[in-house]
């Protein structure tokens, strides 16, 4: 996906401020937060969205919520945070590679 700046993100071709790296995900800060903690959790394969996952995304899909709470905890919200993954344009998708928000204000 040339044109998505999530993937330009995830091979370093647009800086981004990252907190979290493993071999399938990435997790950097939103450029315009809601929140004292505003990050955003991808997969660095491109999928469209929630609704475009595949059975095959199964394994990835589990990894990325398991690693939900490490991420928080790791950068401050350790007494709890709130998720939001807006699906499609009638859900507020603005970008279209599916991405966690994960948000939250330090304890
Ligand atoms: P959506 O509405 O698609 O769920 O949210 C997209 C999010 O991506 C927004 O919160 C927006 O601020 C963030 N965002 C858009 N472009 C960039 C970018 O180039 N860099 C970063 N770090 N965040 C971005
Ligand atoms: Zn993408």
């Amino acid at each position: 996906m040339s044109d998505c700046i999530f993937c330009k993100i995830a091979a370093k071709q647009i800086p981004a401020g990252v907190v979290y790296e493993d071999e399938n995900m990435l997790c950097f800060k939103d450029i315009n937060p809601s929140a004292p903690v505003h990050l955003l959790l991808i997969p660095k394969k491109h999928i469209d969205s929630l609704a475009h996952l595949e059975g095959g995304d199964a394994a990835l899909v589990a990894e990325m919520m398991l690693k939900v709470p490490q991420i928080a905890a790791a950068n401050g919200l350790t007494h709890g945070f709130k998720t939001q993954i807006n699906t499609g344009k009638g859900g507020g998708q603005e970008v279209f590679h599916l991405h966690i928000h994960i948000l939250g204000r330090p304890a």
